[in-house]
């Protein structure tokens, strides 16, 4: 008898992700969070162990007609900082697993290198190890990166309570549009390669797209102005599908106000210039890498005049109920349109 096939797409990344973790349990005592945060922890006695893993794949989350070798390789290290940094944790060492085919030189790997170097010296963090084997085609790139964070300290997705205030830091929406921007341009470039791009205008969202950043420095600087988040998540999916992942891990509802997303001038002028909402950009774009977290409302004070903190809504009981409240007093249910690399 045919054995049963189903699909992937059916289930999705988080689906999958999902049916695979029901199948484990967590037998060791210091496994303390398994699967379904930003990073797992472990207990080391005095303090919690951090580890988290990403990986780039060429075609999949990167595209090297665009995408310098030494970006891919910043990338790479930021993105695994950044999953650190959401449990207020601080990366300390990272491992780089490399899979790469005949079709890349040497100096193509230098530059990879020269990559994730730069990003190790920006962050404070060491490369201790990996694994190097060769491809059928393409290229790709798994980190993992170990941090630490004291045990008073520690942030989860799922510490939200009722009334607590939602907050995001810099901007949203960017590296989606800087993504619109490359592939028009490498569209314009198919038809006719003597066209050369002109990118100047579009310098910051491209930047944000290729070279993004983990706000590392929002980590300490809540620490020195005396906040620990009730809960917190990087921005990797699209703010809508992380507010979900807040949603459902702490058991509450968020209301957003549509006027306190914050966006770049730039990226509302080239959303409008691609036809789109600058908002569905910011709510569903993803990428952005910048952190998304509650605090109680006895701390909004600590930090309210920070420039890079926006304060874009609040926790509430429904569990079901994540919607986006408009300047005209409308209430739109938030949907999770991130991205998804199964769909
Ligand atoms: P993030 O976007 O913060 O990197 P992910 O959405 O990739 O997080 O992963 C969510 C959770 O699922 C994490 O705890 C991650 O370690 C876990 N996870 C993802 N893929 C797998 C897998 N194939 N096997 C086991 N755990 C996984
Ligand atoms: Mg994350």
């Amino acid at each position: 008898m045919d054995q049963p096939r189903s699909e992937i797409s059916q289930l999705g990344e988080f689906g999958l992700i999902d049916r695979i973790s029901k199948n484990f349990t967590l037998t060791n005592s210091t496994s303390v969070k398994g699967i379904g945060d930003d990073a797992a922890v472990i207990d080391l006695g005095d303090t919690y162990l951090l580890v988290s893993t990403d990986m780039l794949v060429e075609g999949i989350h990167f595209d090297l007609s665009y995408s310098p070798m030494q970006h891919v390789g910043y990338k790479a290290v930021a993105v695994n900082v950044s999953d650190i940094a959401a449990m207020n944790g601080k990366a300390e060492q990272i491992t780089v697993s490399l899979a790469v085919s005949s079709r890349f030189s040497v100096e193509a790997v230098d530059a990879l290198y020269q990559g994730i170097q730069s990003a190790c010296a920006s962050y404070g963090v060491d490369l201790v190890g990996g694994d190097t084997t060769s491809s059928t085609s393409g290229l790709v790139i798994s980190i993992t990166a170990v941090g630490r964070v004291a045990k008073d300290r520690i942030v989860y997705r799922g510490g939200a309570k009722p009334n607590d205030i939602l907050c995001a830091t810099g901007d949203l929406g960017a590296a989606f549009l800087g993504l619109q921007v490359l592939e028009r341009e490498k569209q314009v470039f198919l038809e006719d390669p003597n066209m050369q791009p002109d990118l100047e205008k579009y310098e910051y969202l491209v930047g944000r797209l290729l070279k993004p950043e983990a706000r590392t420095d929002i980590v300490s600087e809540l620490a020195d102005a005396g906040v620990i988040p009730t809960s917190m998540i990087d921005l990797s999916d699209g703010l809508a599908s992380d507010v979900f992942h807040l949603s459902r891990a702490s058991g509450v509802g968020f209301r957003l106000y549509d006027d306190k997303i914050p966006i770049d001038t730039a990226a509302y002028e080239t959303a409008i210039e691609f036809k789109l909402d600058p908002l569905t950009c910011a709510l569903n774009g993803g990428e952005d890498y910048e952190l998304m977290f509650t605090i109680s409302q006895s701390d909004q004070d600590k930090i309210k005049n920070h420039p890079d903190i926006h304060f874009i809504g609040y926790a509430h009981e429904r569990k079901d109920e994540n919607v986006l409240v408009t300047k005209q007093g409308n209430i739109v249910p938030l949907k999770a349109q991130g991205w998804d690399h199964f769909r």
